[in-house]
């Protein structure tokens, strides 16, 4: 038997990373993964694996049980190929042709200007490592999926056969060298819609525009529970306030946010108002006060900005905007619930992630996302939704609910893996379930009997162009997956 112990973390640190940058070499963001899918190919099958890739492009790669070891039980390691790409402003970055253009320094690797991909190559990277240099082993299967980070269609379209008889799933997209993961949440996808008429303000009044920026944001589960503020909710009350003070008040345009899943840091209304600029500014001085009052603690980069603007004479009829600041200011939004089971976790959330006013098809748009370990909690959340809608006017669209990964108090393998981890580093393993989506719950669809883990090496800043890997965190996890693979019976 090969044993990882003996090999020096150093080499194990070479050997991971040879494999992490010929994945760096192919641009993979979501959604293009084509050239990643086929070099995996190639290389499982160049490994002597069976590998199949099905039509979303997932690969999956199965290694017959050294001999002797066919009894053991059937193993996934699983992983997803694609990444999420950005870069810094100023850096020429195309991420459908351009490299990954890795930089090593001390003990990080990062990249020159863009995200790394460690989120995820470097769990293939480790998975890629172990099974060439696992002497003996059972049967194992390295699960690769696609599109992860933009609505995890590849593990979505996963086929249930590939879990058939899986007794064991490790997947490697965490990004705590030091934590198990043994549970995520759910989430929901919810939408409201509604036309306006454009009229023209007739009143003698002024257009203004009112910005709040500098808030902290972040991702929508990971940080819903940090007391920061939502900027479009935020707005909407601020907008609550002048409508009930300024004469001649009427709602022009709302918008903020980026996504469903991220908190908003920014928002901007156009608004109408009779009266002065000194008038409203100080109304608005008021209404931040009232802001700071609530998250002045953890908002201190904040700001309310007022300007005139003058091009625009069009506002939506006065009914439409009430409702909007109506629905804006009632959606349950940030943390509704705490864990019972896990202490300070979160169970669940929703986040106001986006508001549009379209003025060209003169059309509203509010993107909502609900999340708990508990599916029955996102029910209440699409009820209320759809309540709080009609209520409002808005037509609203329920998505799809995503299923959560409910933790499992008699795990075997995450026993083992606390052990192995405790024996290894002479320090425990930290146990935690996420409040946020991992594939791994998909996977449990197709197979709920699989016993399940999330582990990672320390991946800091993921999704953003300051995305590093702590390259003293590899061999830990290859020592440790490794060794679990011999143990687990
Ligand atoms: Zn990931």
């Amino acid at each position: 038997m090969k044993d990882f112990a003996a090999i020096g973390e150093a080499d194990i640190i070479e050997g991971v990373l040879a494999e992490f940058s010929q994945l760096a070499q192919i641009p993979r963001p979501s959604g293009h993964e084509k050239e990643v899918s086929d070099y995996l190919y190639r290389l499982f099958t160049d490994m002597g694996c069976r590998v199949i890739q099905d039509e979303a492009g997932n690969i999956i790669a199965a290694l017959s049980a050294s001999d002797g070891w066919q009894t053991k039980p059937l193993t996934v390691l699983q992983a997803h190929m694609d990444m999420v790409c950005v870069a810094e402003d100023g850096i020429d970055y195309d991420p459908l042709h351009d490299p990954i253009v890795l930089v090593r320094e001390g003990e990080l690797l990062h990249a020159a200007g863009t995200s790394l991909g460690a989120d995820d190559g470097i769990g293939i990277a480790i998975i890629i490592y172990i099974m060439k240099n696992l002497s003996v082993h059972g049967p194992l299967r390295a699960i690769i999926t696609t599109d992860e980070e933009s609505g995890m269609t590849g593990s979505r379209n996963l086929a249930a056969q590939h879990f058939q008889d899986v007794k064991y799933l490790i997947n490697c997209d965490s990004e705590d060298w030091d934590m198990l993961t043994v549970g995520s949440a759910g989430s929901g996808e919810i939408s409201f819609v509604r036309p306006y008429f454009a009229a023209a303000y007739s009143e003698p009044g002024t257009a203004y525009t009112v910005t709040l920026q500098g808030l902290k944001g972040g991702h929508s589960g990971e940080e819903i529970g940090c007391g920061t503020a939502n900027a479009i909710q935020a707005m909407a009350f601020c907008l609550d306030f002048l409508r009930k003070h300024l004469a001649g008040f009427q709602l022009a345009a709302l918008d903020g946010g980026r996504a469903r899943n991220v908190i908003p840091g920014r928002a901007e209304a156009v608004f109408f108002a009779e009266e002065t600029a000194e008038a409203v500014e100080e109304l608005l001085d008021e209404a931040f006060e009232h802001f700071m009052g609530i998250y002045g603690d953890t908002e201190q980069k904040a700001t309310l900005v007022l300007s005139q603007t003058a091009a625009k004479a069009e506002c939506m009829d006065a009914e439409t905007g009430n409702r909007l600041i109506d629905l804006l200011i009632c959606l349950p939004n940030g943390v509704s619930a705490m864990s019972q089971l896990c202490p300070g976790m979160v169970e669940s959330s929703a986040n106001i992630g986006v508001a549009v006013t379209d003025t060209v098809q003169h059309e509203l748009m509010v993107q909502y996302m609900p999340r708990s370990s508990r599916g029955e909690s996102i029910r209440e959340y699409y009820a209320r939704a759809e309540a709080l809608g009609s209520l409002t006017g808005f037509k609203t669209a329920l998505g799809t609910i995503s299923p959560g990964w409910q933790e499992r108090k008699d795990s075997r393998l995450a026993k083992i893996m606390q052990q192995i981890f405790e024996e290894q580093n002479r320090r425990p393993m930290r146990v935690s379930s996420i409040h946020a989506g991992l594939e791994c719950s998909w996977h449990l669809q197709r197979n709920p009997e699989m016993d399940v883990v999330s582990v990672g090496t320390n991946n800091n800043d993921i999704h953003s162009p300051k995305e590093t890997l702590e390259l003293r965190t590899i061999a830990p996890q290859v020592r440790l997956i490794a060794e679990a693979l011999q143990r687990l019976d």
